[in-house]
């Protein structure tokens, strides 16, 4: 999938925790949905071309040769790892830096898994159990930037408008 329908999954990870929390406050909220919004396009930094790999290209670099694009940072054990480092990072010294890194983290985790569920709508699909198994996984086949992408883009940005509008 491409970085527009990533970041429209990262919005509705966003505004589910933004609900679900009862975050009321304006400043924890933008917090929140620039953590989803930016942990919906992180995983693609095992990709140099993408929009996140542009933007952090040394980063980029170092994953894209180390993983395959798809490979081990798009799996829900990597979005484990991340929210266990970022966790540590968090109460050990991020916390105490700015109280709004709580809510960036709360953001950016969700954000990661919408991006692990989106490519699974792709062809390619992701390695839902790795390590235990390699196999990819995917419940439709559409194709990045083809017309069905934009399809579901389109459903995703209708849908998330009514959201926004129901809960701010
Ligand atoms: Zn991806």
């Amino acid at each position: 999938m491409n970085y527009v329908t990533h970041s429209l999954g990262g919005v509705a990870a966003g505004l589910v925790i933004v609900s679900a929390g009862n975050i009321t406050d304006p400043v924890q909220q933008s917090t929140i949905m620039t953590g989803a919004i930016l942990g919906s396009l992180f995983p693609d930094i095992d990709h140099r071309q993408s929009w996140i790999g542009h933007k952090l290209p040394i980063a980029a670099d170092i994953l894209a040769g180390l993983f395959k694009h798809r490979g081990a940072i798009h799996t829900p054990v990597f979005v484990l790892i991340v929210s266990i480092i970022l966790g540590m990072l968090n109460w050990g010294w991020l916390h105490d830096l700015n109280y709004l890194a709580t809510y960036f983290i709360k953001g950016f985790i969700p954000g990661m898994v919408s991006h692990l569920i989106l490519d699974t709508l792709n062809v390619q699909g992701i390695m839902w159990l790795w390590p235990i198994s390699t196999k990819r996984v995917h419940v439709l086949s559409i194709r990045t930037n083809s017309m069905m992408e934009a399809v579901v883009c389109i459903v995703l940005a209708a849908c998330l408008y009514g959201q926004y509008t129901a809960i701010f």
